[in-house]
């Protein structure tokens, strides 16, 4: 683009395709019609040598990229766990894109940090955290949970006087990691990349809803990290966070939390009871694009102790003016250049407010119990005690339970993904979305209970 080539028309285009497609979300098929996919192929270009009109690639994007997306952003996508982009923050998301703000450093971005600041400030305050802690917006709970547990890494050595961050991990006292049978492999993964070893964990048994028995945990000393979980990826059960940290907290551990979804729990008065004790930890982890609905990419570290954060975190060079009477994001994150995804969560907060946002996700959860009891009362078999938004359901054996959502996602009218959870194959339905109506969850239900008893029928036959 010239720097003289007006930028408007080609905005306001770009504004209008975007409302266009939102608006049809309510009625097209979730998942993207086979002949959508195959229409991809218009993108398998030979690189262009010649610029040309720039409203001629937004046209193409929308005309064949948009048809060849789910629909994950509509009232009807119940797959992973995965919530919506509230009208607000995506409209937050277009100016702070518009912005361009690099927000590494303070002092260049003074809006966009301090809003970052005031964002923070406020989930303290809404998830019922410790007011001093100090937290990072990354992409996700995959990296925030990278991020606190380097943090834990810094902290449990620091305790034992050894420099992690100068000396690196060889000929470092060992650490003891503590994670359930189920635990996130997210976090197994975090681990990994920080040296402590995917494998090279205490894995505690869990209950038939997969939390972890506080009564398996062994006896605790030296540098230790335990790992729970807020929100079963699986059933959203919690582990007995109270009664693990009851039996360690004397003993020094670090405690950590990965709340990617359940987290939120705590923003809703009927639900808050999950997550007793969760304030008594050390680190949490969750993420902004699921129950927040924000959009991609946005998740939060939090970490009691803000020198273990930045210890595992901060970077240092001559250009940069680091050197700030304000907080740096970088010296919290691990990126140095970083779009400013508390912008979005900053204008959810502040639109919802905690009335709104505690509304949401009693709706969701009240949702999810409505899938149960009704697919429950045509006849099929729910998994998990459905205590937040997950539910878990089986349409008999293994096999008829994978066509069932296999056909589902064909038919369209919904999404639901397949798990496998204490080995049962089950259709795991997840509700996060602002935009899911109890009129959605009916027609969902219709849709699955009459495509279950096609898959059923076929079978008799
Ligand atoms: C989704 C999820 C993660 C990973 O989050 P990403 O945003 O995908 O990186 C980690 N832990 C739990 C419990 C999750 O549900």
């Amino acid at each position: 683009m010239k720097p003289d080539t007006p930028t408007n028309p080609l905005l306001t285009d770009a504004s209008a395709r975007s409302i266009r497609y939102l608006d049809g979300l309510g009625t097209r098929s979730v998942a993207p019609t086979a002949s959508a996919i195959a229409g991809l192929k218009a993108f398998d270009e030979r690189l262009p040598e010649k610029p040309s009109d720039p409203a001629a690639t937004l046209r193409m994007l929308d005309e064949v990229g948009s048809p060849a997306t789910t629909a994950m952003a509509g009232p009807r996508f119940f797959g992973f766990v995965i919530g919506g982009s509230l009208p607000v923050t995506l409209a937050a998301n277009w100016l702070a894109g518009a912005w361009d703000q690099n927000t590494g450093l303070h002092r260049p971005t003074p809006g966009t940090s301090f809003l970052e600041q005031i964002a923070l400030r406020w989930l303290l305050d809404l998830l019922h955290l410790p007011a001093d802690c100090t937290g990072a917006f990354v992409t996700g709970a995959t990296v925030a949970n990278l991020c606190a547990l380097a943090a834990a890494r810094h902290g449990v050595l620091r305790k034992m006087g050894w420099d992690v961050e100068g000396k690196g991990l060889f000929g470092a006292p060992q650490i003891t990691v503590i994670v359930g049978q189920e635990v996130h492999p997210s976090v197994t993964k975090s681990l990994g990349i920080l040296g402590m070893g995917r494998n090279r964990i205490v894995k505690i048994p869990v209950d038939g809803q997969g939390r972890m028995r506080a009564d398996c945990l062994p006896p605790v000393s030296g540098p230790t990290i335990i790992c729970v979980q807020a929100g079963n990826v699986n059933t959203g059960s919690f582990d007995p966070i109270d009664a693990i940290f009851q039996r360690v907290r004397t003993k020094g551990a670090w405690l950590h939390v990965d709340g990617a979804f359940g987290l939120w729990a705590a923003a809703a008065p009927s639900r808050r009871n999950l997550t007793a004790g969760i304030a008594d930890a050390d680190s949490w982890a969750t993420d902004a694009h699921k129950w927040l609905n924000v959009p991609y990419d946005c998740g939060l570290a939090f970490v009691r102790d803000p020198e273990a954060l930045k210890a595992a975190m901060a970077i240092s060079a001559e250009y940069l003016p680091t050197q700030s009477e304000f907080r740096n994001p970088s010296d919290f994150t691990p990126e140095l250049s970083r779009r400013a995804r508390g912008v979005e969560v900053w204008a959810a907060l502040r639109s919802l407010g905690r009335e709104g946002i505690a509304e949401m996700i009693e709706r969701n959860c009240a949702q999810a119990r409505r899938f149960a009891e009704k697919l429950s009362g045509a006849g099929f078999e729910i998994l998990n005690q459905v205590v937040l938004n997950q539910v878990l359901v089986s349409f008999g054996d293994a096999e008829k339970t994978v066509r069932t959502i296999q056909a589902v996602q064909d038919e369209g009218t919904c999404w639901c993904g397949v798990t496998v959870w204490q080995g049962k194959t089950a259709m795991r339905i997840s509700v996060c979305s602002w935009a899911t109506t109890d009129a959605d969850v009916d027609r969902s239900i219709a849709a699955i209970v009459k495509v279950a008893g096609g898959v059923r029928g076929a079978h008799q036959n």
